[in-house]
Order: structure tokens, then C-alpha cells, then sequence
């Protein structure tokens, strides 16, 4: 489900858009003055802006106020009828429900007819890779010769499942996920524009939590001003957003079983930049309680040892390198308990 601020945050234009910047300077050479090519492939993961290429195709072809360097207005009716999914001619298509041959079939049929509205109609297939061999088939005819006023792009998770024959005669782009970096100046530039209060702890979380993507980010964010009442500040949040990721947990107890001081260290200090020492403490026993990877006997061991970790941290100048220490310790410890039980 897209909540109200994902779709509210849509990028509007070109200029809107983060990242993405070469892709956008080949599209606009492709489309106008004269349109050079019909057929499109947009890859890569999910909530980072394909369909928002799509409809931004669209617009580009279709607004009647391009500005000079190309970019559509994003403001005017067709513009607008086209973000919002209410422009006759930009049919989007869900291919996780229409993978039927005959379905296909018909819009192929469909698109030969002239346009109702403007100079183009552009048909956008959403998670293309569903479609069946038979639709691709019924699809590659019309993308062999498409008829002059048509567009069609194919979206994607999964560009290999695009049946190669379809894959070839589109021009493709594989969108890359956003860093970290991204993330963060994407939602500080809200902060800025909507005059959001934030703790900066708290926008580090809430970009750990998004799994690399803009809409989920937003999601998140929206979810997160909510509890906070319209800021992104306080207690509250920091208890439930500051969380640090299922993957780097995995990571490390894989690398306590290993024994692989390096890994853990890395671990460490990677969860320390998300969340203070503190917060890492609870955290670590609560993922130690809930672990998959270690033994039940394992996890006994290290439960004694890193349970010490609280009680010693008000001693310690440097609370997070006790912890560090505390779980190569933990570590060693549960390597020598082993090797006596191999003897
Ligand atoms: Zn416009």
C-alpha cells in the first residue's frame, strides 16, 4: 500500500527526482524534439522509481508547458491526470494480474487505435515479469512494430524473467537503489521543506529501516509522525525506530560462531554509528534471546558474559568500546568452551 505521503512526494518532474541524473539526460535526448524509440525495460528493486519514470515518460510526450531544458510542468491538467492515474491515454497495467494471453492480446488490439486525448498513448506494464511466454509473444509483435503513437514500457524486480526476445528490442534502464547518504539528504530535504523538527539519530534510523527504498522510506517516516506528533524527535521514536537491522544482527552472531574477531568488530561499530551504547545493549540481548543461529547452550554462554555489559558500562570511560571488548570476550569464551568439548 502506498500511504498518502509516498504518493504526495512522488516526483512531479525531472528536476524533482533524486539521483538517477544520467538516465534522465538519455531519456529526454530519446523522447523530444522527435520521439526516437517506443519501446522501454525500467529494472531494479522495488520503491525506487520506476513507474515514476513511466508516468514521467508520459508527461514529457503529452505536457503542453515543457520547459526549455525538457522537463514537463508536473502542474498542468494532463500532467496531473497522468500522476494521479486518470489520463485515458496512460493505461497502466498490473502483469501480476493480467498475465492471460488473451488479456495481452487485447491491449495489444487496443493500442492500434488512435489516441483519445493527446499525440500518444503509453502503456506501462507493472511487474512485467509475471507475464507468461504466450504474452510476451503477443507482446513482441506489437513491440517489433509498434504503431507511431504508441509507448511501451515494461517495469521490473526481475529483469532476467523478461522473455530475452521482449528484453532485446527495449531500450533498457536498471535503476540502482539509493545509498544511505541518498536517503538521509532525501529526508532531510523534507525536514527542510516542511519544517519537520527531527533528531538526527532518528533519521539515521528511520533510513536503516527503509531497505534501500524511497517509498518505504517515506512510509516509515509518515508512520514515525504520526507517533510523534508531527516531528521526528523524542524518547518514543528513538525506542522504536532506532532498531538496528535483522541483516547485521545475522551478520553478527554468524561471526561470533566463527569466532571472527574482524566481522565482529565491524558489526559493532556499525551498529554503534545507528544507536548509542545503551540502546545496543538492549538490543543485543533481546536479538540473543530471539537468535536463530546459535545453539541454545551457545547463546547460555554468551547470555552470562554480555549481561555484564550493562552493570560494567557506567565504570567505563568508553562505553562503546567496553561493549566491543565484552563481546570478543563473550566470544573467545564460548570458542574455548567448544574446543574442550571437542577434546
Ligand atoms: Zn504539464
Amino acid at each position: 500500500m502506498i500511504l498518502p505521503m509516498a504518493r504526495a512526494m512522488r516526483p512531479k518532474t525531472f528536476s524533482d527526482l533524486h539521483g538517477h541524473q544520467e538516465i534522465v539526460t538519455a531519456l529526454k535526448s530519446i523522447l523530444v524534439p522527435t520521439l526516437k524509440h517506443q519501446t522501454f525495460l525500467f529494472s531494479g528493486p522495488k520503491g525506487i522509481g520506476k513507474t515514476t519514470f513511466a508516468r514521467l515518460i508520459g508527461q514529457t510526450l503529452l505536457c503542453p508547458n515543457r520547459s526549455e531544458n525538457n522537463d514537463p510542468c508536473g502542474s498542468c491538467d494532463i500532467c496531473q491526470a497522468i500522476q494521479n492515474g486518470q489520463y485515458s491515454d496512460f493505461l497502466e497495467i498490473d502483469a501480476a494480474s493480467k498475465t492471460k494471453v488473451e488479456d495481452v492480446r487485447d491491449l495489444v488490439s487496443s493500442s492500434f487505435s488512435a489516441p483519445l486525448q493527446g499525440a500518444y498513448k503509453v502503456y506501462l506494464f507493472d511487474e512485467a515479469h509475471m507475464l507468461s511466454t504466450h504474452s510476451f509473444n503477443a507482446l513482441l509483435k506489437a513491440f517489433e512494430e509498434p504503431p507511431a503513437h504508441v509507448i511501451y514500457i515494461l517495469a521490473t524486480t526481475d529483469r532476467h524473467k523478461i522473455l530475452p526476445t521482449v528484453r532485446s528490442r527495449c531500450l533498457s534502464f536498471t535503476l540502482k537503489p539509493p545509498c544511505d547518504a541518498d536517503l538521509e539528504a532525501y529526508l532531510l530535504s523534507i525536514c527542510a521543506a516542511q519544517s519537520i523538527n527531527y533528531d538526527i539519530a532518528i533519521i539515521k534510523a528511520l533510513v536503516q529501516n527503509s531497505d534501500q527504498s524511497y517509498r518505504d522510506l517515506l512510509n516509515l517516516t509518515q508512520h514515525a509522525l504520526v507517533l510523534g506528533q508531527g516531528a521526528l524527535q523524542g524518547e518514543l521514536l528513538q525506542n522504536v525506530f532506532s532498531a538496528i537491522s535483522n541483516t547485521l544482527w545475522d551478520r553478527l552472531w554468524t561471526a561470533v560462531v566463527a569466532s571472527d574477531l574482524k566481522n565482529i568488530q565491524d558489526c559493532v561499530r556499525k551498529s554503534l554509528q545507528q544507536v548509542g551504547p545503551e540502546q545496543f545493549t538492549k538490543q543485543l540481548l533481546l536479538s540473543l534471546a530471539e537468535n536463530h543461529i546459535l545453539s541454545v547452550e551457545d547463546r547460555a554462554i554468551l547470555y552470562i558474559s554480555l549481561s555484564e555489559i550493562p552493570r560494567l558500562m557506567s565504570a567505563h570511560p568508553d562505553p562503546s568500546v567496553l561493549v566491543e571488548m565484552q563481546l570478543v570476550v563473550a566470544t573467545l569464551t564460548l570458542a574455548e568452551k567448544k574446543n574442550e568439548n571437542l577434546s
